[in-house]
């Protein structure tokens, strides 16, 4: 689903990825861990069109990300190409990025109104059923501001399967929330992992991690140290930069 191959970025005079290969396969869940500053975001935030390579290639369900291929030529995609791309593949932020003035239905009705230019008789059907499936069918009406923020987040999760996306990236989706409140939407991405959908999810909660990852990935300084399933990387890791990081979160 997702393959990403040798890529390079820099900001300036900062190497922030030295080279990442990746590969995710349709259907599983990758969760991506590291130290603060390893690149976890950048990379992310590549898949969804956020930021550019430098060098190397993104894929997801096959097509290059941000370039078409033309001959042997690579040519930048047009605005609208990117659009489509971007509303294939769901984001997930730590602080929820919900819009203020609207009402948690209008949230999850939002992308597909405007993106894909979808009917409203189609759409509030659908957004109703996703707030279901969150079990937040009773805040339809609610502004973002009454919801805790475990709500919130569960209505960011419904909003970004509005798209119906091929994948879904989560970054730190439970560390902006207080303890009591990671549980909840913690469910609810397990119960999207069980239905069989394909998520990239950088956490440091290492229950979901063991208990819903097909692998874990560590990144350290721009790279990937180590990949494998999480009983072999969280118990038996192979590096010792690993270990040391596992040491501290664990
Ligand atoms: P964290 O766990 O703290 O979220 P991370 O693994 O997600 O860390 P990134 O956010 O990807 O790390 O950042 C990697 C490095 O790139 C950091 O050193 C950061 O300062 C730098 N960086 C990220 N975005 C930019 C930017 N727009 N301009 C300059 N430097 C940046
Ligand atoms: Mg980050």
């Amino acid at each position: 689903m997702v393959e990403i191959v040798d890529v390079h970025k820099s900001y300036g005079a900062t190497s922030v990825l030295k080279g990442v290969d990746l590969v995710v396969k349709p259907g599983e869940v990758t969760v991506l861990i590291g130290p603060s500053g390893a690149g976890k975001s950048t990379l992310l935030r590549m898949i969804n069109h956020l930021e550019k390579a430098d060098r190397g290639l993104v894929l997801v369900a096959g097509e290059l990300i941000g370039y078409r291929r033309a001959g042997k030529h690579l040519r930048e995609l047009r605005e609208r190409e990117v659009l489509r791309q971007r509303t294939g593949i769901g984001f997930v932020f730590q602080d929820f990025n919900l819009f203020a003035n609207l009402t948690v239905l209008d949230n999850v009705a939002e992308a597909p109104r405007s993106a894909q230019g979808r009917p409203a008789k189609e759409v509030y059907p659908l957004a109703r059923e996703l707030l279901e499936r969150v079990g937040l069918a009773d805040k339809a009406d609610a502004h973002p501001r009454q919801l805790s923020g475990g709500q919130q987040q569960r209505v960011a999760i419904a909003r970004a399967l509005a798209l119906e996306p091929k994948l879904l990236l989560f970054d730190e989706p439970t560390s902006a929330l207080d303890p009591e409140l990671v549980g909840e939407v913690l469910d609810v991405m397990k119960s999207l992992a069980a239905t069989g959908t394909t998520m990239i999810v950088v956490t440091h909660e290492m229950g979901f991690a063991r208990e819903v990852a097909d692998q874990v990935v560590f990144m350290a300084d721009g790279r990937v140290v180590e990949q494998g399933p999480p009983q072999q990387l969280l118990r038996t890791p192979a590096h010792e930069r690993t270990r040391a990081f596992l040491n501290k979160i664990l």
